[in-house]
This record gives structure tokens, C-alpha cells and sequence, in this order.
């Protein structure tokens, strides 16, 4: 099968958000079928929802994959079931959430799957680190992510200076 590009955003706030996604990168490259082409900085940001949890580290990374969707769900889910996520309230802290924001140009709107991930337009801390990858990316039906950017501001992200 083709291998086609897919977009994962991932965030923790929960045990060590920093390592927490470093090892997730590291197992998305390690994913069958698929390899990490690039990663974005890792961004601080405050939490949605619920203001009384730590803040949110959050990047995304883009791989080249020929995994179907719903296999490489399952395979991000497995993932996130490895950072002994627990699944509390909604919005609430987590050690790892790893959303397929983009699969190819593919409109997906299944029970398990969303793609794109709803919310992709106004959430500052997926479409910065987005568009540090590749501002001319198009979100479909929704232009490309250099103009959404400039429809969200960056208020509360902050990129962090790791090794
Ligand atoms: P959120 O990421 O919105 O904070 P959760 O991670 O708890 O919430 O949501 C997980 C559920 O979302 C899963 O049951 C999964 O099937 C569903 N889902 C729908 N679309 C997607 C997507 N694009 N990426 C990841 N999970 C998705
Ligand atoms: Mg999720």
C-alpha cells in the first residue's frame, strides 16, 4: 500500500509531560508500516477545560505511514494505553493523548474516528506547532494551516527549549 502522510498531536500533562512525550515520539517511529518524517517543538500551554490541572506540553508529529486509519487509531490508543493513561473526567489531566489530527486529505466521520480532528481550527497548540512543520498544509474544507493560524492567536503557548 501507498504510504501517505498522517498528523498526530500529542499532550500530557501528567508525570513528567516532557518525557512523557519524548517517549511517545519515540514509539511513534517505532510504529509498523510507518516511519517519524518530523516532529515540532514541544509547546507549554494551559489546560482546557478545567483550569485546576498542571499545564499541557503538546507537539505534533508527522508521519509517513501505509497503516489503514483505524489500524493506526488502534495503534496510537495502544500507545496511550502504555502511559497508563487514566481516563478521568472529560478535559481532564492525562499522562498521554495522542489525536489523529490528519490522515492524508481524508474526511473521515465514523463512531471511532474523527478526521479531522474536530477542534483542529481553534486550538493554538495543534496548529503552531502544525504550521513549524509545514504552513502550507491544507486542513480540508478549512484552507491551510498559515491562515488558521492567523485566526487563532498563540495566547498562553509557549515553546520550550529542550534537548
Ligand atoms: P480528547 O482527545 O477529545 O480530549 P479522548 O482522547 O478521551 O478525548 O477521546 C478519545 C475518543 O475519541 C476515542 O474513543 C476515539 O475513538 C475518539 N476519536 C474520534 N476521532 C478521533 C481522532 N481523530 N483521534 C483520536 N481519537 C479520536
Ligand atoms: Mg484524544
Amino acid at each position: 500500500m501507498a504510504e501517505i502522510d498522517a498528523w498526530i498531536g500529542l499532550g500530557s500533562n501528567l508525570d513528567d509531560p516532557v518525557k512523557q512525550i519524548k517517549r511517545a515520539l519515540g514509539e511513534l517511529a517505532g510504529l509498523e508500516q510507518s516511519r517519524l518524517h518530523a516532529a515540532s517543538s514541544l509547546y507549554a500551554n494551559p489546560p482546557m477545560g478545567p483550569a485546576d490541572q498542571p499545564d499541557y506540553v503538546n507537539a505534533v508529529a508527522w508521519l509517513k505511514t501505509s497503516l489503514p486509519a483505524l489500524t493506526l487509531l488502534d495503534a496510537l490508543q495502544q500507545i496511550e494505553r502504555e502511559h497508563a493513561r487514566l481516563r478521568g473526567r472529560h478535559w481532564g489531566p492525562r499522562t498521554l493523548d495522542l489525536d489523529l489530527l490528519l490522515y492524508a486529505q481524508d474526511v473521515i466521520d465514523s463512531a471511532r474516528l474523527k478526521v479531522p480532528h474536530p477542534g483542529i481550527a481553534e486550538r493554538n497548540f495543534v496548529l503552531y506547532p502544525l504550521a513549524e512543520l509545514d504552513g502550507e498544509l491544507r486542513i480540508p474544507g478549512m484552507g491551510s494551516v498559515a491562515d488558521l493560524c492567523a485566526h487563532c492567536p498563540a495566547t498562553g503557548l509557549k515553546k520550550l527549549e529542550v534537548d
